[in-house]
């Protein structure tokens, strides 16, 4: 039997794949409520998560076909508008004359491309577009703690902040307070866990359900740098163009064995980069910091003059220093109240560049198996378990390709030149 109130749809986590869920969710006339563990992104004081600026991503047509299936075409434009296209990879290193080189790699021989996003612009853009809806509530500072998916309860502990949310609609109610925090009880039909690799969500599902799950790191750190504009830097290379300090249309890779530099456009002309090396590189360099500059010339030649080498240091000393972790797990829901999408189903490392794609696609494949479904609790168990019949065989070949395309990258991608090249020498 079909409900007579529309399902009331519980987002919790507002990443990029929490605030296309909401969405959804909401085209579909569903009441939607968002809870976030931090401030609303789209107030300058709030700091991205991990990130000291923001990380540009690489969006593909996996991805944009879920923000296209919005059906919101002007919104899909906004974000496009605001992206750089990268035709292929510019693999950069030195030849035995130590004249520093660059190789154009087309992505595609029918000119096909990546498009460069900013990922704090892109969620801001998304929560824009629900923020306002009349079936839509956003709660930030509000931090899950538990759920009872056979009750369809969810608690949150409302965190004090400057400019506070209260949570009083009619789905939800204060419980319990003190000076610091409030925990809000809210009751939903359907909750969707978009919190993240750490997600809560999947703690909680943990407890419902008989999960497989698998978490692991690679011995990998990555830390934050960015190129500025050419007008900003006296060694901007040749191919440098329209203000960007080397070509905007490359996904730029300095390969080099175990560890590698990458650089992606953004739409103010500076190259948001990240450095991929062992954590005991990382160790070496933390102690001895004056040795970076040294670390980039010997293992990445031509990257450190686009930073310049006091900023280099300056950023290596002030950006984390952070990890890559990979989780796969089965199954994503439990019965037909709740469901893990984005990275806290399936976080893999970032060297396929589509975690975030596969989120955001996960967001569409989840409402196509919904909406093919009565909209009742029995029609969305089944919808939920054709999901996750569908879609973890799907995370977990990502996350394989993404650990395989590793190699591709710091290695594989090299010419037959660089193959015979000589293992540079630890400094
Ligand atoms: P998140 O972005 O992690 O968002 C989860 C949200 O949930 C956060 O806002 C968090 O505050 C909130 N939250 C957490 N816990 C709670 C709680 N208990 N209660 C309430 N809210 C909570 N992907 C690509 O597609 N292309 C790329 O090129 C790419 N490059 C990458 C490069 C790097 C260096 C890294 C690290 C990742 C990259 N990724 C890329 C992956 C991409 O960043 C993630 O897949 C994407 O951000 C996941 O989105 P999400 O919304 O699932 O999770």
């Amino acid at each position: 039997m079909a409900e007579t109130s529309k399902p009331r749809l519980l987002v919790v986590g507002a990443g990029p794949v929490g605030a296309l869920a909401a969405l959804y969710g909401a085209k579909r006339g569903w009441e939607v409520e968002v809870y976030e563990l931090r401030g609303d992104l789209r107030d300058a004081s709030t700091t991205p998560l991990n990130f000291t600026k923001s990380i540009n991503l690489a969006l593909s047509e996996r991805g944009i076909n879920a923000l296209r299936q919005t059906g919101d075409h002007r919104l899909l434009n906004i974000i496009l508008s605001e992206t750089v296209p990268m035709y292929g990879r510019m693999i950069h290193g030195q030849d035995k004359h130590a004249k520093l080189t660059e190789e154009s790699q087309q992505y595609d021989v029918h000119g096909r491309y990546l498009r460069a996003v900013d990922r704090a612009n892109l969620n801001k853009t998304l929560l824009d577009a629900v923020d306002g809806l009349p079936n839509v509530k956003l709660h930030f500072n509000h931090k899950l703690t538990g759920t009872d998916f056979r009750k369809r309860k969810a608690w949150f502990e409302q965190k004090a902040s400057r400019k506070p949310q209260t949570a009083d609609g009619a789905q939800t109610h204060q419980v319990q307070s003190d000076d610091r925090a409030k925990e809000i009880e809210a009751v939903f039909d359907l909750i969707l866990g978009c919190d993240g690799a750490h997600s809560s969500v999947r703690f909680h599902m943990m407890k419902f359900t008989r999960m497989d799950y698998q978490q692991s790191y690679i011995d990998t750190l990555w830390c934050e740098f960015t190129i500025p504009p050419a007008s900003d830097t006296s060694s901007s290379t040749s191919s440098g163009e329209d203000g960007f300090a080397t070509s905007p249309n490359h996904l730029h890779i300095w390969p080099n064995a175990d560890k590698m530099f990458i650089a992606i456009p953004s739409i103010d002309k500076t190259f948001t980069c990240t450095l991929f090396a062992p954590s005991v590189d990382f160790t070496n360099l933390e102690k001895s910091s004056s040795d970076v500059l040294k670390y980039f010339n010997i293992n990445f030649p031509g990257a450190a003059d686009l930073i310049g080498g006091k900023e280099l240091h300056k950023q290596f000393n002030e950006n984390p220093h952070l990890p890559l972790i990979s989780v796969k797990c089965s199954p994503h829901h439990f019965g037909g109240s709740g469901v893990i999408l984005g990275d806290a189903a399936h976080a893999m490392v970032p060297f396929y560049g589509q975690g975030m794609n596969a989120g955001l696609e996960d967001v569409r494949v989840l409402f196509e198996h919904l909406d093919t479904q009565h909209s009742t609790a029995d029609g969305r168990a089944l919808a939920l378990n054709s999901y996750t019949k569908e879609r973890v065989p799907d995370a977990h070949a990502i996350n394989d390709l993404a650990l395989a395309n590793y190699w591709e990258m710091h290695a594989g991608v090299r010419s037959p030149l660089y193959l015979v090249r000589k293992k540079i020498e630890e400094f």
